[in-house]
């Protein structure tokens, strides 16, 4: 059983950044304003994620990392309309299937705080009083410890610690409010250092630089035609924006997440309209409606489906073009 559960989670926790993920969700349900990541190793050694969200309750604890425990989902329904990040109970539990777990935690109005380790879905031992502010703290310790094939291919790609700052990059400038941070353990310098604002520019600006935010264009597409109905606002990058490759930095109903059409056909209308400054630098918000979306399609989350999606795709494509020719008239 515990070989089955392992490659179940296996598939959750497909790397280090897929844990960040997951473990920043976690801190933004919990309505957090701070979250802090350290890294050793790309993550092999040490994922740790910081927060001064609502905490988790002592009497939660023994049940945490147990599978498909949540407390963010109570009936089949809820499921046609998920608010939450999390709602499937699963990230927690995987880690611990595939990795050293240990939370620190204390809810408001409590005097000390608990810590506790887990493993393979279970308490190590019962939680122990200790010295906690506010929030919550994750610990991943030694992630894929017991799946040697999966640490060697890891540990031969340098590029981990580029994409946990690439996603929080990214939530880092869509949670503006929230102020986010990740360094290297043991590096005094951040690679990502935000505090809160409520300038969507400045976040932009912190996280990517002059360079891009200098070169952004607003764009917002409002349709309430009944059978794409959607709202969509964000930045897209001018003429005199030069890049090697397109980013495309997209929430859907506040979730990270891909979609590689939207990104091509993006694509498409630069190279149509600036083809020198094909490349362009994106951040997009789209809200639709929750049953319009499906994120439980894939067991990572990432990409989602949508309803009507070829409309909405032509409608954000039509924006973006009368946008750029508007701009460089
Ligand atoms: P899900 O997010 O799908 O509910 P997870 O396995 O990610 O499942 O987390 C399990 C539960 O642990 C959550 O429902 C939440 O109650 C609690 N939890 C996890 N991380 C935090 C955190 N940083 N702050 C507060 N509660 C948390
Ligand atoms: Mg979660």
């Amino acid at each position: 059983e515990s070989v089955v559960n392992r490659i179940a989670a296996g598939e959750v926790i497909q790397r280090p950044v897929s844990a960040i993920k997951e473990l920043v969700e976690n801190s933004l349900d919990a309505h957090s304003t701070s979250i802090n990541v350290v890294i050793k190793d790309g993550g092999l050694k040490l994922i740790q994620v910081s927060d001064d969200g609502h905490g988790i309750r002592y009497e939660d604890l023994p049940i945490l990392c147990e599978r498909h425990t949540t407390s963010k989902l109570s009936a089949f329904e809820d499921l046609q309309c998920i608010k939450t990040m999390g709602f499937r109970g699963e990230a927690l539990a995987s880690m611990t299937y595939v990795g050293h777990v240990t939370v620190t935690t204390i809810t408001k109005g409590q005097l000390h705080g608990y810590r506790v380790s887990y493993r393979d879905g279970v308490m190590e031992h019962e939680p122990k009083a200790c010295a906690a502010v506010k929030g919550t703290q994750i610990m991943v310790e030694n992630l894929f410890y017991n799946m040697a094939a999966r640490r060697k291919t890891l540990q031969n790609s340098s590029d981990d610690y580029s994409k946990i700052v690439d996603v929080l990059s990214r939530f880092a400038i869509h949670h503006m409010n929230v102020g986010f941070s990740c360094r290297k353990h043991g590096a005094t310098r951040a690679d990502v250092h935000t505090v809160s604002t409520s300038s969507r520019l400045d976040a932009i600006r912190s996280v990517y630089g002059v360079s891009v935010a200098r070169n952004l264009i607003k764009i917002e597409v409002s349709d309430s035609d009944p059978s794409s109905i959607f709202e969509m606002n964000g930045f897209i990058s001018n003429a005199s924006y030069a890049a090697k490759k397109i980013t495309l930095v997209l929430f859907i109903n506040d979730r990270l997440v891909e979609w590689p059409g939207l990104k091509r056909a993006i694509e498409i209308v630069y190279a149509a309209t600036l083809p020198k400054a094909s490349k362009p630098f994106i951040y997009m918000s789209i809200v639709l409606p929750h049953e319009n979306v499906d994120v439980n399609m894939h067991p990572t989350k990432r990409e989602v489906s949508v309803l009507n999606q070829e409309v909405i795709v032509e409608k954000i494509q039509s924006v973006i073009e009368s946008r750029l020719r508007s701009s460089n008239e």
